[in-house]
């Protein structure tokens, strides 16, 4: 068993720009390619998100969670996902892209939200809006 990311839509919209792309509970990865201009707040999103391992999209929401599966074949899978860019993935880069993001992964916490901050993953904190008090 090891700890990957998956998607959630929980503390999804707490962030005015949230968006998620993936179906709820798919594998996530850390994005293999950015903008290089971009910040985390902007209308692109790539600094913000983790992406789907079969459908390549993103999501700004996530949860760690155990599975049964293994670096390997997250790493078949990678190559073989039905995505445009993946017949441009070789296996070594796939590998080393699925071991970075579970290396990430292994750190967190299962049961938390979290989201991602350019290079930092932080825990979605609950936030309450004043106008929604009243
Ligand atoms: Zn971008």
């Amino acid at each position: 068993m090891i700890k990957v990311f998956i998607s959630t839509q929980a503390g999804q919209g707490s962030r005015a720009h949230d968006f998620c792309w993936v179906k709820p509970g798919e594998i996530l990865m850390l994005p293999m390619g950015e903008c290089s201009a971009g910040k985390p707040d902007d209308r692109c999103g790539c600094k913000r998100s983790l992406d789907g391992l079969e459908s390549g999209k993103g999501t700004t929401t996530f949860e760690v969670v155990l599975m049964d599966t293994s670096e390997e074949e997250l790493t078949q899978r990678v190559v073989a996902r039905p995505s445009s860019i993946a017949p441009f993935i070789s296996f070594n880069l796939a590998a080393r892209h699925v071991r970075d993001s579970l290396r990430v992964a292994a750190q967190l916490d299962i049961g938390k939200v979290y989201e991602r901050r350019g290079l930092r993953v932080l825990e979605r904190v609950p936030t309450m809006r004043l106008a929604d008090v009243s």
